[in-house]
């Protein structure tokens, strides 16, 4: 385990506590340093940040947290957790459905639709707090630098992805963006992760929030908002704009078409 509970020190005015689910098992490719950059952003929002990894027969409650992070894993370690995930099914749907603000990445994602096949064709079941699914893929992986667009908030991100679960969304879902570069969802329908309520959903590793600062801003002080409605939030430039630097892909022939 990386740890048990990491806290800010010092003073701050505020305070927001974060969940990350599972993190001793669903950790790929750099997803912790997710949990750096939620620290990072809510201090500068001067907040105290408080994380909890919450695994294996540990008990989840929604009214404990502000923020919850829940990354990707590998077949073998989605299985163990798929065992334990009903534990915390119902406390998961209470925080998403009270607007909760939540962060999902990869086999995080697919966890919190209704199931997932893994690429020995097993499937195993979701949580079904929304209505997305995941089918396997035969010998093939969606592997690669990827670039998306989201039309609504005008906002490009950059990642890496590396599943092999192909996602659809469900008609309440949105898409987190529109594939420019990459495979995305599902390499069908142009699709990339998914936003419904406060829940963010994406299949970007790198770590997405690392190399996305507004992203990382958007779920940070929607979180904040959500406990400090009262509060003025700082402009994404006043604290954040050093951060936009050197995230694009540039090393690799962009496909507009594909
Ligand atoms: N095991 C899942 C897949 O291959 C998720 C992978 C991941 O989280 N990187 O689709």
């Amino acid at each position: 385990m990386t740890y048990t509970s990491i806290k800010s020190e010092g003073d701050f005015p505020y305070d927001l506590r974060v969940a990350h689910l599972y993190g001793d098992l669903m950790n790929t490719y750099g997803d912790n340093g997710n949990i750096l950059m939620l620290k990072y952003v809510g201090e500068k929002l001067g907040a105290r940040m408080t994380f909890d990894i919450v695994s294996l027969e540990d008990s989840f409650n929604a009214d404990d947290y502000d923020l919850v992070f829940f990354g990707g894993g590998q077949d073998y370690e989605q299985f163990i957790v798929s065992q334990d995930l009903p534990t915390k099914a119902v406390e998961i749907k209470k925080f998403i459905e009270n607007d909760g603000t939540m962060l999902a990445i990869c086999g995080g994602f697919q966890f919190l639709g209704k199931y997932y096949i893994e690429a020995s064709g097993r499937k195993i079941d979701g949580i079904s707090a929304m209505d997305h699914y995941t089918l396997n893929q035969e010998n093939n992986r969606f592997i690669g630098d990827i670039e998306i667009h989201n039309d609504e908030f005008d906002e490009t991100y950059y990642g890496f992805e590396n599943h092999q679960g192909r996602t659809f969304l469900a008609d309440n879902q949105k898409p987190l963006g529109r594939v420019i570069i990459g495979q995305g969802n599902n390499n069908e329908d142009g699709t990339e992760g998914m936003t419904y309520k406060n829940v963010f959903g994406s299949y970007f590793h790198g770590p997405i929030l690392s190399r996305n600062a507004r992203l990382a801003y958007r779920i940070v002080t929607t979180a904040f908002h959500q406990k400090y409605p009262d509060v003025a939030i700082p402009a994404f430039e006043s604290i954040l704009a050093d951060e936009t630097k050197g995230q694009k892909i540039t090393d690799i022939k962009r496909k507009v078409e594909k």
